[in-house]
């Protein structure tokens, strides 16, 4: 069959099915009669639509082209063959070859064997997936752009169409979707904890009814009006102060603002309009083919981004129809916010002691908004897939960030388990915040000090919520990589001020950038892709190669520290020649400052974090050259142990307790004391009381730790005899075996009846 070439545009189309919806006929009737259309408008042999069902099963509920014995009989699971594979994904497929796809799955009884090009859209509402609306030729052929539009367009109608409940005669009693049966969506838990609570949607869609446009340029000149009042509502909420308070929030308005000037944005939404579409549902089309092309980018910038544009969209929409953000309802004091994804400073909007956890379709462990989640104490769970086309606002849910598991309207007795987890975890807080003033002491008199970790504006509350002496480690690249382009040497100032503002005289010791390896900044300009990136040119190796990026850093460091103790350290160091160069650019900038009459810091401590194996041979020599050194055990024990420490496959096999790695630590510590050079850790590992109880016995005194991780080690270290613990582990490290120190550590506590 010669290919054929096909001109019909949205807008004839739209304005048939129009026309279709206006005439009296009854539901069958109706659908029959719009897969016709498609068909005939759209110059193809096929056209079928399937609607889900509340067992999960897409069901072919009109076809023009297939066997007419198959209808109300052919189903497909989610997932399964192209069309399960479209409502599983939300995406269009378009192939001019289907049956060489992967996921085709043949269907005896519709005869579509002979049919090679397809193409499928998910029909959608509110962001659920309510069926899939399919065309077929016999020709291979690709499908226009055009044409997508088309049968895009049509699929809104078709989603209306069942919403509005038209199409419920027709379904099989007991198998209507039932959108309040409880449900378990698994992900992967990015924070711990447990969160009790209801469902808010972050983006409770904008359900758009009117679709169809009379006069199109009455429509563009409503699109402008809304553009002109949503740009106008950002700059405004650039210009406010809390705004400009806050550094995090405004470099992602400031990417907000870049958007709504967008000028391809601006050209589709009004091609939609053109088409025939009113404002707001180009709006809606629009944003559903950006997220179809988008998501299924790898990369992870891109898709931040997508979700600042869907936040944006979702802006507009309101403009349009005139609901203002208020629409979203009061907000419970239990929220558990549920988003497809979401901008790390959209989580900042909401009043964290009503925020109970967070689930994300998408996210990633290192994405920012679960970054700053983590920052907040949130449990999360992501990678949910499913979750915000199955709960509806004000749902009952809990989730769990240790199993990675959100429980939609849970079955009682789920949640009476979960209560009791919550009512157990509620009390141990208690008991940790009653500790926060007590002295840090073990149960033989001995001191200890207990820094917490941060990077964040949102972290600073923490300090004095976790009873912290200090911050040990501040991860200056965090402010980086929730930006949309380099900070400005102002703005970095400026944080690093609000945090000795914060820390109220407290120590604090900042880190100098640490990017690169996995903390990529997508908008920084890089050469060659690595290989290797843990190992490449990252941290202090990549600022010392870009000097300016340092010179800057340290320039509003020393700013922000004037009258103060300014305490820096340089992560992953390798030579000494490193601190040596490292030291003379700072030099450099004291100079610079001095000269300009700046108020210097009254002292200045350069420090070396210890996580490349080599520095453990050059312990004197490290220990003479610095003020002080602190362990990154997450880099340290990756390198030690050849293990990539963000392989989950090796999470389970390698243990941070093992002797070896336990007595490279202790070598540390003896090489410290006796160059009377201080020395902490920083790394995950002192989050957990047993390792933490490890890292005190082989003698660390200071350790710097996740905030929340504070309480928990604070009351198994005062319950402990140190003097009694070091012995054990020291006595089993000297013994030269393979002693299992973990089981000894717990055992000790076991017997105690110790908190752990
Ligand atoms: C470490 O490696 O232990 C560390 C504290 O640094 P980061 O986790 O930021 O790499
Ligand atoms: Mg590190």
């Amino acid at each position: 069959m010669p290919e054929r070439t096909n001109t019909v545009g949205p807008r004839v189309l739209l304005k048939r099915i129009r026309d279709l919806m206006a005439e009296q006929l009854g539901a069958q009737e109706r659908l029959d009669a719009i897969a016709r259309e498609i068909a005939v408008r759209m110059v193809c042999e096929v056209c079928s639509i399937y609607v889900l069902r509340a067992d999960g099963n897409l069901e072919l509920y009109a076809t023009e082209g297939l066997k007419k014995e198959a209808v109300h009989r052919s189903q497909l699971r989610i997932g399964e063959g192209l069309v399960g594979t479209i409502a599983a994904s939300a995406r269009a497929l378009n192939l001019s070859d289907a049956q060489s796809h992967p996921a085709f799955a043949y269907l005896p009884e519709t005869g579509e064997e002979i049919y090679h090009s397809f193409l499928g859209v998910p029909i959608l509402r509110a962001g659920r997936t309510l069926g899939v609306a399919v065309v077929q030729n016999q020709a291979k052929r690709s499908y226009s752009d055009d044409e997508v539009e088309a049968l895009e367009t049509v699929a809104m109608v078709i989603a209306e169409m069942i919403a509005a409940g038209s199409l419920s005669g027709l379904v099989r009693p007991g198998l209507e979707l039932d959108l309040k049966k409880p449900i378990t969506v698994r992900g992967t838990g990015y924070n711990e904890g447990v969160g009790l609570g209801h469902v808010v949607l972050h983006d409770p869609r904008v359900v758009v009814t009117n679709l169809f446009s009379e006069d199109a340029n009455r429509e563009i000149e409503r699109l402008e009006a809304a553009l002109a009042s949503l740009r106008l509502s950002i700059d405004d909420m650039l210009a406010r102060r809390d705004v400009d308070f806050d550094g995090e929030h405004r470099a992602v308005l400031e990417a907000y603002r870049m958007f709504a000037h967008d000028r391809g944005w601006v050209r589709r939404l009004e091609e939609a309009i053109r088409n025939g579409l009113t404002a707001e549902a180009a709006v809606e089309k629009v944003q559903s083919d950006m997220r179809a092309r988008m998501t299924h980018m790898a990369d992870p910038y891109l898709r931040e981004r997508l979700s600042d544009f869907d936040d944006l969209a979702n802006r507009l929409m309101r403009q349009l129809i005139g609901s203002g953000p208020e629409g979203r309802g009061a907000l419970p004091r239990d929220a558990i916010i549920v988003a497809r994804a979401m901008g790390a400073a959209e989580l900042l909007d909401y009043p964290r002691e009503q925020v109970r956890g967070l689930v994300l379709e998408e996210g990633s462990a290192t994405s920012h908004v679960v970054i700053v989640a983590r920052a907040m104490g949130v449990p999360v769970v992501g990678q949910a897939r499913g979750i915000v086309s199955m709960s509806e606002a004000g749902d009952p849910v809990i989730l769990d960030g240790e199993e990675g598991a959100a429980h939609l309207r849970p079955q009682p007795d789920v949640e009476a388990a979960y209560a009791e987890k919550v009512r157990f975890r509620a009390n141990r807080q208690k008991l940790y915040r009653s500790l926060r003033n007590a002295p840090n002491l073990t149960a033989d008199g001995e001191p200890f000090s207990l820094l917490m970790n941060g990077g964040l504006l949102v972290d600073l509350p923490q300090l004095e919520e976790s009873g912290a002496g200090g911050i040990g480690l501040f991860r200056t690249e965090l402010q980086f990589m929730v930006a949309s382009a380099f900070p400005r040497a102002e703005a970095q100032e400026q944080l690093y001020r609000q945090v000795y503002a914060a820390a109220a005289g407290k120590p604090v010791t900042f880190r100098t950038l640490d990017i690169g390896g996995d903390k990529a900044l997508p908008y920084m300009r890089v050469d060659t892709a690595e290989e290797n990136p843990a190992m490449g040119l990252r941290a202090v190796r990549l600022t010392l190669e870009r000097p300016g990026l340092l010179r800057t850093q340290m320039r509003a460091l020393l700013k922000a520290a004037g009258g103060r103790e300014l305490r820096v350290m340089l992560p992953m160091v390798t030579e000494l020649s490193e601190v040596a160069e490292a030291r003379a650019i700072i030099a450099k900038e004291i100079q610079h400052l001095s000269r300009h009459a700046h108020p210097l810091p009254t002292s200045l401590k350069l420090g070396a974090m210890l996580e490349v194996p080599a520095l453990l041979h050059n312990l004197d020599a490290l220990m003479r050259t610095v003020d002080f050194v602190s362990i990154g055990s997450n880099d340290l024990f990756q390198f030690m142990m050849a293990v990539d420490r963000g392989n989950a496959m090796l999470a389970k096999r390698y243990d941070m307790l093992t002797p070896a790695f336990l007595r490279a630590l202790r070598s540390v510590v003896r090489a410290g004391k006796a160059h009377g050079t201080p020395v902490t850790l920083c790394g995950e590992m002192a989050s957990r009381p047993i390792p933490a109880l490890a890292l005190f016995a082989i003698g660390l005194r200071t350790v710097s730790l996740a905030a929340s991780a504070i309480g928990p080690v604070k009351a198994l270290l005062r319950e402990v005899r140190l003097a009694e613990v070091s012995e054990i582990v020291n006595a089993a490290l000297d013994r030269g075996e393979q002693p299992d120190i973990r089981r000894l550590l717990t055992d000790y506590a076991a017997a105690r009846a110790l908190t752990v």
